[in-house]
């Protein structure tokens, strides 16, 4: 759903970059825009369908066999579901009223939880984030390769290799269990906080939805951009060993704190 974020870049400057990366970038940017309209408008349901439940009463659901009064087109009775139904459940419930005050208060608790607190958990986004981990494997085999297939004539630093590649593995396990469910969790927080459409006519509703949907975006890509420079810092400070033990430490303490994210602040609707 927002795998369109599922891209990192690994902050090479590669010329052979110059092309993909504005073209990624405006891939995701689309995608990732679509993803926050769409996470609102899921919120937004969730809402509706608490208020909904909220009133939910037997007798306004409507009937189809009511509706043409128990009779086929060509003459034929039919039998009243609503009777069958209702006798059913008041056989199981006791009354029809019991029945609606079940539903207006244990299934709305049970469903709008699920729907609003269950779907955007730290499992969920570290699932959507495995491409991440993809890209920085991807980057960890080129090393490698230079151990198993070295060029003719040059001398292969097993040791040095090793390092660069087990560097690319710690950015991808950093990225995957800290850094992009952090920034899908913020996604969520700020999605289903702002999910509420503003303005009476359309136009006004489709204008700021279009300045709410652009201005998450741009929280996030900031945070984003924060992360990505903070991480670049780590790398370049130091020896490579250095940074490789800094790099571990930045990424345990990621992983830490996206888990106290989800679990101090998790994405739900205030009823
Ligand atoms: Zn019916
Ligand atoms: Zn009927």
């Amino acid at each position: 759903m927002v795998l369109g974020m599922g891209f990192v870049p690994t902050g090479e400057k590669n010329n052979d970059h110059a092309v993909m990366w504005p073209a990624m970038a405006a891939i995701a940017a689309v995608v990732f825009y679509w993803s926050v309209a769409k996470m609102r408008e899921f919120f937004r349901s969730v809402e509706t369908l608490h208020h909904e439940l909220k009133q939910f009463q037997c007798e306004d659901c409507l009937c189809y066999c009511c509706s043409i009064g128990h009779a086929t087109v060509d003459g034929q009775t039919l039998l009243c579901d609503r009777r069958i139904l209702l006798s059913c459940i008041t056989r199981w419930f006791g009354s029809v009223q019991a029945f609606d005050s079940v539903v207006r208060s244990e299934v709305l608790t049970c469903l709008t939880e699920q729907l609003a607190s269950q779907v955007f958990t730290y499992k969920e986004f570290v699932v959507m984030a495995v491409p991440v981990l993809w890209l920085h494997m991807d980057d960890a085999s080129t090393p490698l390769d230079w151990i198993l297939r070295p060029a003719d004539g040059h001398t292969v630093w097993v040791d040095y290799e090793m390092k660069i590649s087990a560097r690319a593995i710690l950015r991808g396990v950093g990225g995957t269990f800290g850094n992009v469910p952090i920034l899908f969790h913020l996604t969520s927080k700020l999605t289903c906080l702002l999910r509420k459409q503003v303005g009476r006519t359309e136009r006004v509703k489709l204008c700021s939805s279009v300045l709410i949907n652009c201005s998450v975006i741009v929280i996030v890509i900031l945070v984003f951009v924060g992360m990505l420079y903070l991480e670049l810092e780590l790398l370049i400070s130091g020896s490579l060993e250095g940074s490789l033990f800094t790099l571990a430490i930045f990424d345990l303490v990621v992983i830490v704190c996206a888990m106290l994210s989800f679990r101090c602040f998790p994405t739900q609707i205030n009823f």
